[in-house]
């Protein structure tokens, strides 16, 4: 039998390893859901928040232990990973606090004096894929808002993370909440695209790749069932002439470098006027130069190793290939050594159109710049991509940016700012970056039945 693996990226030492559910395994799993489901749905919304906030106060008093696992098991520099656990406490309190608000129902008066109204209602299980990237965040982003709708939910974890999958599931066990209601299943992604066709899964969101999501979601359609989709980015990062050009290129590197590049809303393509591009450049690499490398658990490091060999080696190869067709190096680039996760941080320049650098997505710590003559170029160039999860401007003209924002094809615009997520703010893209929306009120009514009463 095959073992899901969890191994120190930075050291290749083997952690621990689990076997996959059986599929007997998997049925109990089920029937708990379906059983949790039919009782947790009846609490209200006082009982939700008690405990919501009481798993916020378990990833707090368990923080150094959780940002550990985190670190060991993808890489991610400890400082950050705290940061993450943080994050993961503020939506479960931000939900606790405003589901009732947001899932009250709704009354209409029709022209007729006759009334109506709308009630937001739990569906069921709710599968959700899940990556290695922020695998905390990305999954308490989505249990959250959905556990405090009434639903339940059900985690496939990403293959390289599964002592996340299941410190996850201690959280809510630890905070009490009644067996079934959230559960981690250490299953492969097959047996994740199998599960979407049961009856008692009612719907299913996934955070990954353009591949997985088209396999899931074409999942979801065949069996009619609502997904939500959050696949990659490759977010521009536009500095007009008359920037704050130090602030913006120290947020830029800010924005490229955080999670070591390895973030579907990281800026990925810096879009910067001619007349200030050499000035933005030069205090972009000195920004870059000033980052500490070092192990996961070094309390100093900026940043430490990809999250998988394989995904060094499929960047180097996006590098390589770009330079093969004229992109020039400005900063790094060297191979990475074979079977390792380590990788230089790289900045491209002069990017042929024609190679991966311009169209694909750079998921790790490689910058690509790009000259633009006017403003309408660079939101040309921005909205010439197949993503459409967040963009950056960077100007002094507030009027002017907000202007430029309602031309760019994206999901979220931050002037003066890099994207993030925030539990206030809709988080979610258009195009090949996906569809639906995570977070604030609109996240949580994704996975609801907001059904129509008509009163006669
Ligand atoms: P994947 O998209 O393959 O993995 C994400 C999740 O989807 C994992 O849980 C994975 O399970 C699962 N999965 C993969 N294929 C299927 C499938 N056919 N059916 C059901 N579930 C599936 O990401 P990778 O780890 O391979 O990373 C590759 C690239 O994906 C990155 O370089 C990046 O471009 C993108 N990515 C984007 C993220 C984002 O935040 N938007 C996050 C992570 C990756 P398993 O691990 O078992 O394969």
């Amino acid at each position: 039998m095959t073992l899901l693996k969890s191994i120190n990226p930075y050291t290749q030492e083997t952690l621990a390893e689990f076997p996959h559910l059986s599929n007997d395994e998997i049925e109990q799993k089920l029937d708990a859901g379906t059983l949790a489901f039919s009782l947790w749905k009846k609490n209200d919304f006082a009982e939700r928040s008690k405990l919501m906030n009481r798993a916020a106060q378990v990833l707090r008093e368990q923080k150094e232990k959780y940002a550990k696992i985190i670190s060991q098991e993808m890489g991610k520099v400890i400082k950050e990973s705290q940061a993450e656990i943080e994050k993961c406490a503020w939506v479960c309190e931000y939900y606790a606090e405003n589901a009732e608000e947001f899932l009250a129902p709704e009354p209409i008066n029709l022209a007729d004096g006759k009334k109506a109204k709308i009630l937001h209602q739990p569906l069921g299980i709710i599968l959700a894929v899940m990556p290695w990237n922020f695998p905390f965040w990305q999954v308490f982003r989505f249990a959250a808002p959905t556990l405090m709708a009434g639903n339940v939910g059900m985690l496939k974890h990403a293959s390289n993370v599964p002592q996340c999958a299941l410190a996850i599931e201690e959280v809510f066990t630890k905070a009490g909440f009644p067996e079934g209601v959230f559960q981690s299943l250490l299953i492969n992604s097959e047996a994740a695209t199998e599960l979407i066709s049961d009856q008692r899964i009612k719907a299913v969101t996934l955070t990954g790749s353009e591949k997985a999501g088209s396999a899931v979601a074409a999942s979801a359609g065949k069996h009619i069932k609502k997904s939500l989709l959050e696949l990659g980015g490759s977010d521009p990062f536009i500095v007009l002439q008359d920037a704050d050009v130090q602030a913006a290129a120290e947020t830029a590197v800010k924005a490229r470098m955080l999670n070591f590049g390895q973030s579907c809303i990281a800026a990925k393509r810096f879009i910067i006027a001619e007349e200030i591009y050499d000035q933005f450049a030069t205090f972009f690499m000195a920004e870059l130069e000033k980052l500490t490398p070092g192990d996961p658990l070094d309390k100093s490091a900026d940043f430490a190793c990809m999250a998988r060999p394989d995904l060094a080696e499929e960047l180097y190869a996006q590098v390589k290939k770009s330079v093969d067709l004229g992109a020039k190096i400005l900063f790094g680039g060297e191979k990475p050594e074979q079977d390792r996760a380590h990788f230089q941080p790289t900045v491209l320049a002069e990017i042929p159109t024609s190679s991966p650098a311009y169209s694909e997505e750079l998921f790790g710590p490689v910058a690509t710049f790009f000259k633009v003559k006017s403003e309408q170029e660079a939101i040309a160039l921005a909205n010439d991509s197949e993503f459409g999860l967040g963009a950056s401007i960077w100007t002094k003209d507030l009027e002017k940016a907000e202007l430029l924002a309602g031309q760019i094809e994206s999901g979220g615009v931050f002037i003066n700012a890099m994207v993030s997520s925030n539990p206030l703010l809709p988080f979610g893209g258009v195009k090949k970056s996906g569809y639906g929306r995570e977070l604030s009120r609109l996240g949580i009514l994704e996975f609801i039945n907001s059904k129509t009463v008509y009163l006669g």
